[in-house]
């Protein structure tokens, strides 16, 4: 602040000086010194604030230091001597300042946009092609036309080509993504007034009517504080920091001024016309040919960054799961040998997010996303299925080779420790289902689905390939042994028989229909089933669950949801066992459904459940008497459980149609 009000006060001072009176020197050293000032100033910000690399000030503060002193010696000539020759000394130093500058900003630009910027390129363009037309009308062609000599008309044109050329390299840093501190707003303040004045200093020159003294001056001055001035800005060292995300976003702003810029040409065309002095019409039309190709352009690759935007997973940088299906869709619709599909999914993964934290579980998401990608072949298609789920589509694969693949896949994720923070490496291990003989996108997707389950039903950290060939009754019988198995785990009692013969008795009560029943009874005897993925510590352990252990003990009704409805035509079922934790209040879970939202049989295999959980031996608990039961049933009659089902189920215990647990097991 100190340094831009002492600028401007010195400014203001050249200004007072009087034009004649033998002043002239007091005058040349008061403005040399605020055109050199700027040079100290970036050298002492350049020690105060360290940009790395350092290079792009400093080529810039040598161009300053050029500057000035063509600066100088061009004041000395015109108010010391009254020399007006043109070209002169002073004129050789100013051109040699162009590149010296360019430079510098062109060493900014590749540091703040390392990756490939081409929107922002190709909006600088526009502009600088603008630019370029308006300076070869009005700036550069005169002076053609003028036929000056030929040092004259050399000299005279390099200043607005060289300004060109200077003002598409600001515009292409104005654009460029990246940080936009104070220092950046004052460098460009710098570039905007150098630019402007240079512009109306040819206009003048072009006129006759240039001389030093005017309003001019204070343009380049200020432009010359600004500079200095960013140069000290403690922001300075941040304008070569390279932008951290490409920013798509496209301002209204920019979208005006666009616009606006590609609207010169044609303007020009018809001011020309109605003025009836048509002149340069090819320049102007290549001018409106190159604009509109640049804007097609922009749009292209507007469009296509969107696209790759829309299929691309934000976290991992894998294709979406959109993406794979349409991709599973072509390829089975090209109808040569249908490729292979792979579900891999995360080995309780939640455990991961529960212990470290959401943030150190993406971290883990995206190591595992860049192992699969090392595993998988190029021109196959990975992507994030879903949260910790993601899905690979392999071509032309043999049907033999599918094993292997899935084994490659798995072998890449537990190869090695990932890490999930300073201090912590975790084995991280996955499960893989795969597929490759489906008919259509949802037949594979489905069988790839099927086997993943059995892989982690099997004990996780494996593959399984689906067979194509499991029929309906193999897989219901892998179900029910599988719900045996959880029993098992549970209780030395039977629990999930005597509930679906307990279910299918309360609906048949209740006057349901057959298939109603027989639901009730399939969904009742596999109700339990999502346990299998629950730890076997949680399950059987005989204190109080923890907060953490409830939530996983919650999510059985889902997990078994999945694994039902893996086979074919069991939705119904899977539907009813998901729901089967819900109260008719809407106290349950997983959803909190409430009254009829939640479906008959699973309302009646809640109400069978509780009665076979409490008259059993549990490692939680001690069995209740029949009567304990039936008043525990009462209690919850209405809020627990629906009250039409427990009047039924009660009743059907007085008539001693509720058998005890043991018989009839071997149904
Ligand atoms: P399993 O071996 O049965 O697959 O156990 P799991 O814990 O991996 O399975 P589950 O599907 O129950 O848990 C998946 C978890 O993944 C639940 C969710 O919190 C977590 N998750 C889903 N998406 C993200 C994500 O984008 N980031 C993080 N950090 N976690 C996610
Ligand atoms: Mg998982
Ligand atoms: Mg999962």
């Amino acid at each position: 602040m100190f340094y831009v009000m002492f600028g401007s006060a010195l400014t203001l001072v050249y200004y007072a000086l009087p034009t004649g009176g033998g002043w002239g020197p007091a005058r040349v050293v008061v403005y040399f010194a605020i055109s050199a000032s700027a040079v100290p100033a970036i050298v002492l910000g350049m020690r105060a604030h360290r940009p790395v690399p350092p290079w792009p000030w400093l080529f810039i503060g040598i161009s300053q230091l050029i500057f000035a002193l063509a600066d100088a010696s061009f004041y000395t000539a015109h108010l010391v001597f009254g020399i007006t020759t043109f070209p002169f000394v002073a004129d050789v130093l100013y051109i040699c300042h162009y590149p010296v500058v360019v430079t510098g900003l062109a060493l900014l630009i590749g540091r703040r946009s390392p990756r490939r910027d081409l929107p922002n390129l190709l909006d600088a363009a526009l502009l600088a092609v603008v630019a370029a037309m308006l300076s070869w009308l009005y700036l550069i062609e005169p002076y053609v036309q003028a036929g000056a000599p030929q040092r004259v008309s050399v000299a005279s044109l390099a200043y607005p080509v060289l300004d060109l050329v200077l003002f598409a390299v600001a515009l292409r840093l104005i654009l460029s993504s990246g940080r936009r501190p104070t220092a950046f707003f004052l460098l460009a303040f710098n570039l905007a007034a150098f630019v402007t004045a240079d512009t109306f200093y040819v206009v003048q020159q072009i006129g006759g009517v240039y001389g030093p003294g005017t309003f001019l001056d204070a343009v380049w001055l200020s432009g010359n504080i600004a500079l200095g001035a960013a140069g000290l800005h403690p922001t300075m060292a941040a304008l070569g920091e390279p932008a951290p995300h490409r920013d798509m976003h496209l301002a209204s702003s920019r979208v005006v001024a666009l616009a606006a810029a590609a609207l010169v040409a044609p303007g020009v065309l018809l001011v020309q016309h109605f003025r009836g002095a048509s002149h340069d019409v090819p320049v102007i039309a290549a001018a409106c040919a190159v604009l509109f190709l640049l804007t097609i352009t922009r749009l292209a690759v507007m469009v296509s960054q969107q696209r790759r935007l829309a299929v691309t997973d934000v976290l991992t940088g894998l294709r979406t799961r959109r993406y794979f299906e349409a991709s599973l869709c072509r390829a089975l619709a090209r109808c040569t040998r249908p490729p292979a599909v792979f579900v891999i999914d995360i080995d309780r993964f939640k455990a991961i997010n529960d212990r470290y934290g959401h943030p150190a579980g993406d971290g883990v998401l995206v190591e595992v996303a860049t192992r699969l990608r090392g595993a998988a072949r190029d021109g196959d298609v990975l992507a994030r299925y879903g949260g910790e789920e993601f899905a690979l589509l392999a071509f032309d694969v043999e049907p033999e080779a599918v094993p292997a693949i899935a084994e490659r896949l798995r072998a890449a994720v537990a190869g090695a420790p990932v890490r999930v923070s300073d201090e912590d490496r975790l084995p991280v291990t996955v499960s893989v289902g795969a597929a490759c003989a489906g008919r259509t996108t949802e037949e594979l997707i489905a069988e790839a689905d099927r086997a993943l389950y059995a892989a982690k039903a099997q004990g996780r950290d494996r593959v399984t390939v689906g067979d194509p060939g499991t029929d309906h009754a193999a897989a219901l019988a892998y179900l029910r042994s599988t719900a045996d198995q959880v029993d098992g785990l549970l209780s030395t009692c039977p629990h999930g028989r005597p509930v679906g013969r307990w279910a299918r008795l309360v609906c048949e009560r209740l006057g349901c229909d057959r298939t109603t029943a027989a639901n009730a009874e399939l969904a009742g005897r596999l109700h339990d089933i999502g346990k299998i993925l629950i730890p076997p510590e949680v399950l059987a352990k005989p204190s109080a669950l923890t907060e953490a252990e409830w939530g996983l003990l919650r999510q059985h009704p889902d997990h078994g949801f999945r694994l039902i409805n893996a086979v074919p035509g069991l939705d119904e079922i899977a539907a009813i066992v998901r729901q089967h934790h819900e109260r008719v209040d809407g106290a349950g879970y997983p959803r909190g459904l409430a009254g009829n939202a939640i479906r008959l049989e699973a309302r009646v295999i809640s109400v069978c459940d509780a009665w076979a959980t409490m008259v059993s031996d549990r490692p939680y608990a001690t069995p209740r008497t029949p009567e304990d039961a039936a008043e525990q049933l009462r209690l919850g009659r209405g809020s627990q459980f629906d009250a039409d089902v427990v009047d039924a189920f009660l009743a059907l215990h007085a008539e001693g149609q509720i058998e005890a647990l043991w018989e009839r097991a071997a149904l």
